[in-house]
């Protein structure tokens, strides 16, 4: 049984003091919630989100990583920084890093390895936009870019990542795949992932993320492969956040 994770991405959002009351809620509202749940914010605001979670239930990552270690490489964070600020997941390829930065695959499967080498659980970002599933792309498209990470890892790194097929068309739109569009991808997504390696691939945890909110969260949630959300939007309020949170 694999347990449910819900993570928050914040993308370019935040200050000092809404970061302050937005994880406060957030972790008095956890309770027992038994999903496990985390925030990708900001780099700037990682150090904040330290001091705020530590102890607590809630996990917080990044939202992009460097491919290199360190060095002359200005402006780029490196996953072992990350780890040194408590992060333990970050997201990989997300499809506003695959648009506005030009991230390939390639590219995107060596910032997996740099997250896994430092320790860290990279959430690896698939999907489709809207053109390539009217042309009946989906499955080539999201393939494919789950084969080049693949190609990059042996079984027991395999079995250290998460996937999230984020749609393009439903990110941030208020479109959502209905579960059943959804269910059909994850599912290629996971016979993908055990054709490498077969119980690391039934153990993955695949995330959906595309305007899930509290109300469409646990129907998206009950698939045989849906194993939690990336939640944009509705991670900016802490009563969304934990609504979706409590769904899962
Ligand atoms: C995202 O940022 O990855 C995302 C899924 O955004 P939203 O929930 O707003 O569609």
């Amino acid at each position: 049984m694999r347990r449910k994770l819900v993570v928050g991405n914040w993308k370019m959002n935040g200050s000092r003091a809404a970061n302050a009351s937005l994880l406060a809620g957030i972790v008095a509202g956890l309770g027992t919630a038994r999903a496990e749940a985390a925030v990708c914010a900001p780099a700037p605001y990682l150090a904040q989100c330290e001091q705020a979670l530590a102890g607590s239930a809630l996990a917080w990552g990044a939202q992009d990583v460097s491919a290199h270690a360190a060095g002359a490489y200005t402006g780029e964070v490196a996953a072992a920084m990350l780890a040194d600020l408590g992060c333990r997941f970050v997201i990989v390829g997300h499809s506003e890093r695959r648009a506005y930065h030009g991230e390939s695959n390639a590219l995107v499967a060596q910032k997996v390895l740099a997250a896994l080498g430092a320790g860290l659980t990279p959430i690896v970002c698939v999907g489709e936009t809207l053109a390539e599933r009217e042309a009946g792309r989906t499955a080539a498209v999201v393939g494919e870019q789950l084969a080049a990470v693949l190609a990059v890892l042996d079984a027991a790194s395999l079995a250290r990542i998460v996937v999230a097929y984020e749609p393009v068309w439903a990110i941030g739109t208020g479109k959502t795949a209905t579960p059943a569009m959804a269910q059909e991808v994850h599912a290629q997504l996971r016979a993908q992932l055990q054709d490498k390696q077969a119980e690391a691939g039934a153990a993955i945890r695949i995330l959906y993320g595309g305007s899930m909110k509290p109300d469409n969260a646990a129907e998206l949630m009950a698939q045989a492969d849906i194993d939690g959300g990336l939640i944009g939007g509705a991670a900016l309020k802490a009563a969304d956040f934990l609504a979706i949170i409590h769904a899962a």
